[in-house]
């Protein structure tokens, strides 16, 4: 059965349906990738940013039961969340950016989630329904990366309204995974914002100009193929490499860099996706 089925059946039989965190969060992009290593995390962590920096009141949350790389990317490593009476409060990286990562409840920041697949799906769905998000125009989710249980339990408790975002590289195995990615979001029904082609090129450090040092184009030439928008390439920056080790946003901290142009292309497309704030209220807080 649909959401509206659900509704409706849940008003015949007097039951309002159940409120989550989730409640009033306007909009979620999930960023998959075929697998892992491809920059995921980093351009979910500068989109998340970005987004802020554009004035939408954002919410980033790491559900890479595995490896969660969020709290190191924006220097939260150690934070633990408070707690409103509504649930677990976002950690906030910004006045218009909380964060919630897997990694904020761990013991230590070496410890390893060794939960089996059920476990994992159950606290993925808490990580996202028991947090008081408050009022967000966009929640961008860090999603674990290939189309094995995790990405689908995300995909499920977010149900078709979630846009994906794919996160390639340039190279042809990669862009093979992810025309698998791109099968699993419309079988699950879910609209794809885009695909990014991330590690495409590699800026000198020198010169600044960008060197083609693998094959480049499988993400658009699949972008093409299967239809859907491409957002653009963001090429090898050791800048971004180095800002990502450090907790510094890469584009809280980078000029005018073909890398930053191509992050911001890609927050341009994810801000016209979502159409801008949705309800009023103070950032946050509902
Ligand atoms: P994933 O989430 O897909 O596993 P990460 O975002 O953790 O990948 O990125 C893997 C590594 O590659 C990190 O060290 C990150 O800093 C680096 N990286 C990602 N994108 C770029 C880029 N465009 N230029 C340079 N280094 C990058």
């Amino acid at each position: 059965m649909n959401e509206n089925g659900m509704r409706d059946l849940n008003e015949a039989i007097g039951q309002k349906p159940k409120s989550t965190g989730l409640d009033h969060v306007a909009a979620v992009i999930v960023v998959l990738s075929g697998k892992g290593g491809v920059g995921k995390s980093t351009v979910s962590a500068n989109l998340a940013a970005g987004l802020a920096m554009e004035g939408l009141r954002t919410g980033l949350l790491d559900v890479d039961v595995h490896g969660p790389s969020i709290p190191r990317l924006l220097k939260l490593t150690g934070h633990r969340p408070d707690m409103s009476e509504r649930g677990m409060l976002p950690v906030e990286w910004h006045w218009n950016l909380g964060v919630m990562s897997i990694g904020f409840l761990l013991p230590g920041k070496d410890d390893a989630v060794i939960w089996r697949g059920p476990a994992k799906s159950g606290v993925i769905a808490q990580l996202a329904e028991q947090v008081d998000w408050g009022i967000r125009d966009v929640l961008v989710v860090d999603c674990p990366p290939g189309t094995g249980d995790e990405p689908l339990s995300v995909l499920q408790i977010f149900g078709p309204k979630a846009m994906a975002l794919i996160v390639t590289s340039p190279q042809d195995v990669a862009v093979d995974d992810v025309r698998r990615s791109i099968t699993f979001c419309r079988q699950l029904g879910n609209p794809i914002l885009g695909i990014v082609e991330n590690l495409s090129g590699f800026v000198c450090p020198d010169c600044g100009s960008v060197h083609q040092i693998f094959s480049t184009g499988g993400g658009e030439r699949l972008a093409e193929e299967a239809l859907v928008p491409f957002l653009g390439r963001i090429p090898i920056d050791p800048e971004v490499a180095r800002s990502g080790d450090d907790g510094d946003v890469y584009l809280a901290v980078a000029g005018q860099s073909p890398a930053a142009r191509a992050f911001k292309s890609v927050i341009a497309a994810a801000v016209a996706a979502i159409g801008g704030k949705k309800e009023s209220g103070d950032a946050g807080r509902s």
